[in-house]
């Protein structure tokens, strides 16, 4: 049986996959889309990560297609109606990224209270910006809104209260008598009342229809201005001028963005010259860890799915 790995993965789990099958990996062939087209003509899996747009045009290419891993979570690049249509089961690595995006979020909102990163060049140079720098705030005590409370928005809860932040979340698909509330102690909020409330609020949503510009120019003008926004999710759910604009005017404290309406981010993006922002590329999710770990994860469910 043959595997195409067309993003990248963990060596290890290569290896562990190609003892198993006739196995093509070339991280760089997601950039050349009718070379990958063609890997796929005789291959029965497929695995990817967020780069790959498992589409129309693809299946009707891969005939023999029968799974396609996703080194992450996050389906908005696969046509999972068009999978399920062609009994293509679509494999994602639930769960195996989510403390890398926990920490992220801990770890920006801790660095955007504080400003300390903005100053670095000065400090080098002996300008001591210590007096400019002196109005930090500490996280404790902060109020968290989460939107989203599923894997992800319920292990940064965990680390949050952990740090003694106040978590409230916004997810209507969860019902207000659900034991999650009770047993992560989070405060169910709805949405207007945690944009209003919150000091810190993170995105932990999926990118569908009903998510895409959640955080608009009024969702934004709800917020308090000193309040941060993180975006791990997907970068449809922000309006980025509307952002940009809010970072610009002081109407919003700062943000940390890791996803992207368009990825990589255009030059001339209404986010490149915004203040108080800190900008990733896509990188939330992957550490050294978790890099091992969804690349197993997948490499074990991919070959039990083929077998
Ligand atoms: P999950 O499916 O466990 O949780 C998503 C939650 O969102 C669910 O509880 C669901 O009820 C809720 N939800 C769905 N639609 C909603 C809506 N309209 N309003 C409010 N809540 C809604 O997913 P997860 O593992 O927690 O991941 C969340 C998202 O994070 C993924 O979809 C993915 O796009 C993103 N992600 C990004 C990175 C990165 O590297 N930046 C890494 C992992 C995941």
């Amino acid at each position: 049986m043959k595997l195409v790995i067309c993003e990248f993965m963990d060596n290890a789990s290569v290896a562990t996959l190609a003892a198993q099958f006739d196995t093509l990996y070339d991280p760089t062939l997601v950039d050349r889309r009718p070379e990958l087209l063609a890997a796929l003509a005789d291959a029965d899996g497929l695995i990817v990560r967020n780069r790959t747009q498992v589409d129309r045009a693809l299946l009707e290419a891969a005939t023999r297609l029968r799974v396609v891993g996703r080194l992450g979570v996050g389906l908005d690049n696969i046509d999972v109606p068009a999978c399920e249509a062609r009994q293509v089961a679509v494999i994602p690595a639930t769960g195996a990224n989510a403390r890398a995006v926990a920490e992220y979020v801990i770890g920006t909102a801790m660095a955007l209270l504080r400003r300390a990163y903005t100053r670095s060049a000065d400090t080098a140079a002996g300008n001591w910006p210590r007096a400019a720098l002196s109005d930090g705030c500490e996280i404790a005590g902060k109020t968290l809104g989460l939107i989203g409370f599923g894997g992800i928005g319920q292990l940064t809860a965990r680390l949050a209260q952990s740090l003694d932040i106040k978590v409230i979340a916004y997810d209507p698909l969860i019902a207000a008598d659900a034991p999650v509330w009770k047993n992560t102690k989070a405060t169910p909020a709805k949405l207007d009342d945690l944009l209003a409330q919150a000091d810190i609020v993170s995105l932990h949503v999926p990118l569908t229809e009903q998510t895409r510009h959640l955080i608009d120019q009024n969702a934004l003008a709800k917020m308090r201005t000193s309040a941060i926004l993180i975006n791990t999710a997907r970068g449809g759910i922000v309006d980025e001028t509307a952002l940009g604009n809010a970072l610009r005017l002081g109407q919003l404290g700062g943000a940390a963005i890791d996803v992207f309406a368009h990825e990589p981010l255009a030059a001339g993006s209404a986010l490149s010259d915004a203040p108080n922002l800190i900008l990733t590329p896509h990188i939330a999710g992957v550490t050294t860890e978790s890099n091992v770990r969804v690349s197993a994860l997948i490499a074990e469910r991919v070959a039990a799915q083929l077998k």
